[in-house]
């Protein structure tokens, strides 16, 4: 990357690949990687009026209001470390969030650098889904056919993974980003990246577009 400092809302459905590579992209540009539903966990796990009020949403898997995660998003992006860039992740997931990310940016006379939306075709999540598996003891996660236990884990499967629940939730994302990508695509910023393959190799390809 040149002197422009990196903005970034990453997009992508479960199990893609998002949170690793945004770390990664975090790490190596050395600007935050800012999750709205890590943030509201812990508004959530300390207990205040904020976390209290998004619990009711987020435990029935709803979408929190708008006007909620807008706020908490706008004065995220007012510390210091936001200033020379950001990964935005979880949001915006609405229109409305997308046009109050816009203009809020524009008033700091920074807009969006790019959307990357990385893509994995449905089954392949599905699998990824169901076939993993936590040990109850050490909270170390395996895959059945890619990274497999040993003989001694005690295996669990969470809820959250089984078939019907993923593709529940593969289909609430599409329906999700249905609007999103018309919108970030009619300005010019949307890049999708394959979403297939180890890790590095999802790595060189984001930097590639990113280069562009
Ligand atoms: P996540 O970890 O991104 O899957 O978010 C967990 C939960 O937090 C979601 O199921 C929503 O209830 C809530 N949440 C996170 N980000 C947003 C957002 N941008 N808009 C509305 N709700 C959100």
């Amino acid at each position: 990357m040149t002197e422009r400092a990196l903005q970034l809302v990453l997009l992508g459905p479960p199990a893609s690949g998002k949170g690793t590579q945004g770390e990664l992209l975090a790490s190596r540009f050395g600007i935050p990687k800012i999750s709205t539903g890590d943030m509201l966990r812990a508004a959530r796990a300390a207990g205040t009026a904020l976390g209290r009020e998004a619990d009711g949403y987020m435990s029935t898997g709803r979408l929190v209001p708008d006007s909620v995660v807008i706020g908490l998003v706008a004065e995220r992006l007012t510390e210091a470390d936001a200033e020379r860039g950001f990964i935005l992740d979880g949001f915006p997931r609405t229109v409305p969030q997308a046009e109050a990310l816009e203009s809020l940016l524009e008033r700091r006379g920074t807009p969006l650098t790019h959307v990357l939306q990385i893509d994995v075709p449905h089954d392949l999540l599905v699998e990824r889904a169901t076939l993993r598996r936590t040990d109850k003891r050490t909270g170390q996660i395996y895959h059945l056919k890619y990274s497999l236990p040993p003989p001694d884990a005690e295996l669990e499967h969470r809820a959250d993974d089984r078939e019907e629940t993923v593709r529940r939730r593969l289909d609430e994302y599409d329906a999700m980003t249905a609007a999103l990508l018309p919108f970030y695509g009619q300005r010019g910023l949307l890049r999708r990246v394959d979403g297939v393959g180890k890790p590095e190799e999802v790595t060189a390809r984001i930097s590639n577009e990113l280069e562009q």
